[in-house]
C-alpha cells in the first residue's frame, strides 16, 4: 500500500539523487538542439571542429569557474574518476601516498595504491563513517589524497595544502562546482560529471597544477619497471586534452550536458553562487532534521556536514527505507543511504541544479510519510 502525497506538497523536481543526480531541462535542450540534423553535433566524429568546440567550451568554462590559477590546466579522459584512481597510481604516485580515509570513496582509492605492485604500502588516515580524517604532514609520502565530499557519508573537508613538498590529490568527484575551492591549496582537483555538473558519468575530468603535470611527465619517463598503460598515462590525456579531445571516444552527450551546465553556473554568478545555493539547501535540510526529535544529521560536527550532500539518521521506530519506497512512489527519488553504510538513514543531493525551494518540499513530504507511518 502506498501512501499519497497531495499533489501540491510534491517538489517541482524530484530528484535528489546523490549521482547521477538532476540534469536540468536546459542541458536536455541542448541535447536536443546537438542531434539537430541540421547541425549536427550528436551523431558526428570528435575528431571534427563540433565535438572538439564542446571540450574547448568545457576546459575554458572550467578555467573561469574554479579561476585557475596560472599555469594550472584542465584534462579529461574517459572512464570517471574510477580510472581517475587508476591514472594517479600509474602516473602521479611516486614511490607512497598517504590517503585520507572517512567513507567508501576515499577508501577505493586507498585500495587502488595498496595494490599496485611498484608502490610502497600508503599511510592510511581514517576516521569512521559520520566524521573526517585530515591529511598529516609526513616525510614519507609524495602524494596526499583526500576526498573533498566523501558522498557515501555527507561529511566534507575544506581542501587545505599540508606543509612540504608532496603533490595533493583532491577527490572533487561531488564537491567541485558545489564547495569552496582555492586551487593554490590542491595540484589535482578531479571529478566527474554526473554530480555538481548534473551530467551523465563517464569522464574524469582534472585540473593540473605545473607540479602535478611535471611529476607525470617524471614518472612516466622514470623506467622505474612499472608498466604505465596508455589508457593511464595522464600526460597522454593532457597532450589530448590540449587539443580539445580525448584519447579515445568520448560520449557525445555528456558533453554537451557538461558544457551546458558549467556556462549555466557561470551566467548565474559562478562558483560562489553555487556555494551560496547548496549552503541555502543544506541548512534548511539539518534545521528541518534539527527541529525533529526523531531525525538526527549524522555529521555530528556541524562544520564538517556536507552542503551538498546531506544525510540524516531517522529514528530506529522509523523505517528509513519504507520513507523512501514511499516518497518513490510519489515521484521524489533517489534518497536512499548508500548502500555500504547501511545505515537507517535519508541522503539528500543538494547539487546546484537542485532548487533549495523543492528541498524544502521534500522535507515536508517526508513529515507527511513520517506522520501516516507512525
Ligand atoms: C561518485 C564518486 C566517485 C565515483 O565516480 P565514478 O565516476 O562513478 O567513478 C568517486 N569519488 C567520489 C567522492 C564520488 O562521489
Amino acid at each position: 500500500m502506498t501512501l499519497q502525497i497531495p499533489a501540491s506538497m510534491l517538489p517541482a523536481d524530484g530528484r535528489f539523487g546523490a549521482g547521477p543526480s538532476k540534469v536540468r531541462t536546459g542541458q536536455v535542450d541542448a541535447l536536443v538542439a546537438a542531434g539537430d540534423p541540421a547541425r549536427p553535433v550528436l551523431g558526428t566524429s570528435h575528431r571534427q571542429a563540433p565535438v572538439k568546440d564542446l571540450v574547448r567550451r568545457v576546459r575554458t568554462g572550467l578555467t573561469e569557474l574554479f579561476a585557475l590559477p596560472d599555469g594550472y590546466e584542465v584534462a579529461l579522459g574517459n572512464g570517471g574518476s574510477t580510472a581517475f584512481w587508476e591514472v594517479a597510481t600509474a602516473s602521479l604516485v611516486r614511490h607512497r601516498a598517504q590517503h585520507a580515509v572517512f567513507g567508501e570513496f576515499g577508501g577505493k582509492f586507498a585500495a587502488a595504491t595498496a595494490r599496485a605492485p611498484f608502490l610502497a604500502a600508503p599511510e592510511v588516515v581514517e576516521a569512521a563513517p559520520g566524521g573526517v580524517a585530515y591529511l598529516t604532514p609526513s616525510d614519507a609520502v609524495d602524494v596526499y589524497a583526500t576526498p573533498h565530499n566523501e558522498t557515501s557519508t555527507g561529511a566534507m573537508a575544506p581542501v587545505r595544502r599540508p606543509a612540504g613538498d608532496a603533490l595533493v590529490l583532491t577527490d572533487a568527484t561531488s564537491g567541485a562546482g558545489a564547495l569552496p575551492v582555492d586551487l593554490h591549496e590542491t595540484d589535482v582537483y578531479y571529478f566527474g560529471p554526473q554530480k555538481a555538473f548534473a551530467a551523465d558519468g563517464g569522464l574524469w575530468l582534472a585540473l593540473l597544477s605545473p607540479a602535478a603535470v611535471a611529476r607525470a611527465a617524471e614518472v612516466e619517463a622514470a623506467g622505474d619497471g612499472r608498466w604505465v598503460p596508455e589508457f593511464l598515462s595522464l600526460t597522454t590525456a593532457l597532450d589530448n586534452s590540449r587539443k580539445d579531445q580525448t584519447l579515445n571516444t568520448p560520449a557525445v552527450g555528456t558533453l554537451v550536458m557538461l558544457a551546458d551546465q558549467v556556462e549555466w553556473l557561470l551566467e548565474h554568478g559562478g562558483l560562489d553562487w553555487s556555494v551560496r545555493r547548496c549552503e541555502r539547501s543544506a541548512e534548511h535540510l539539518y534545521g528541518w532534521a534539527a527541529d525533529r526529535d526523531w531525525a538526527t544529521p549524522f555529521v555530528a560536527d556541524p562544520a564538517e556536514r556536507s552542503t551538498v550532500v546531506g544525510t540524516i539518521d531517522l529514528d530506529e521506530t522509523i523505517d528509513a527505507s519504507a520513507v523512501v519506497g514511499h516518497l518513490r512512489a510519489n515521484g521524489v527519488y533517489d534518497v536512499f543511504p548508500y548502500r555500504k553504510l547501511g545505515r537507517n538513514q535519508l541522503r539528500v543531493g543538494m547539487f546546484p541544479a537542485v532548487d533549495p525551494d523543492d528541498v524544502a518540499a521534500l522535507t515536508a513530504c517526508v513529515d507527511h510519510v513520517v506522520a501516516r507511518l507512525a
